[in-house]
């Protein structure tokens, strides 16, 4: 692994942890510029912050020691679980996203992001399955790090859960229920239309349709998902 240097960008939005760490939440900074996100992230006014930020470049920024709770998730759900921030390590990737002109992910920092990542899974025991988006976790609010962001190269360099091969496929009408299982919030356990949950599901396992509607192909990753983990 290439050496990896981090530079010290320290955020003061940071408080105690109420749970061990078992989560590892992916975002982009949805910005014009890589600087003021980097600003926005570090400024006490904004009460947001994240534990790293990976420019296009490559360089990786700490804002927050991994033993502290950084404020990234905002209003969230994945399994049951409600205190996100909490339990998970945030990650921003620079990017100014669908606001501002979503572009592929540069190769510079998706290697950053794995050497990081590699790093993070080494200290803390988070499951595959719990290697999430933003968009997964608050689906009616957020669609970061979105269907650019390359989840199947991760997940071949050991970081996130990807399906090697389709299972058969589930009926439509369980896939809510599947949903659930997998950890994914569906009404009536939070307040946010099954449709934006399908579209969370699509935009990081099934990037190439993003229409909101569980189709087979949509039910067969599932139940492979579901049976990987
Ligand atoms: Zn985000």
């Amino acid at each position: 692994m290439a050496r990896m240097q981090i530079i010290e960008r320290p955020s003061p939005n940071h408080d105690a942890r109420s749970a061990p760490i078992d989560m590892l939440v992916l975002h982009y900074t949805g910005m014009r510029k890589g600087a003021e996100a980097l600003a926005r992230l570090c400024d006490p006014v904004a009460q947001v912050s994240a534990h790293y930020t990976i420019d296009e470049d490559g360089t990786i920024y700490r804002h927050v020691e991994e033993a502290r709770r950084a404020w990234h998730a905002g209003v969230s759900y994945w399994a049951g679980e409600t205190a996100i921030n909490a339990r998970s390590i945030g990650i921003e990737l620079v990017n100014p996203g669908h606001e501002f002109g979503y572009r592929p992910f540069a190769e510079p920092q998706i290697v950053s992001l794995i050497a990081l990542g590699k790093g993070i899974l080494a200290r803390h025991a988070i499951a595959p399955q719990r290697v999430l988006g933003h968009s997964d976790v608050a689906p009616a609010r957020k669609t970061d790090p979105g269907e650019l962001f390359p989840w199947a190269r991760l997940a071949a360099d050991g970081i996130g859960l990807w399906p090697s091969a389709f299972g058969e496929a589930l009926d439509v009408t369980t896939f809510a229920a599947a949903l659930a299982k997998f950890g994914y919030g569906v009404p009536p356990a939070v307040d946010t239309p099954l449709e934006a949950v399908i579209t969370a599901f699509q935009r990081h396992f099934r990037p190439s349709t993003i229409d909101g509607v569980a189709d087979d192909e949509c039910a067969a990753i599932l139940a492979a998902l579901i049976k990987a983990c």
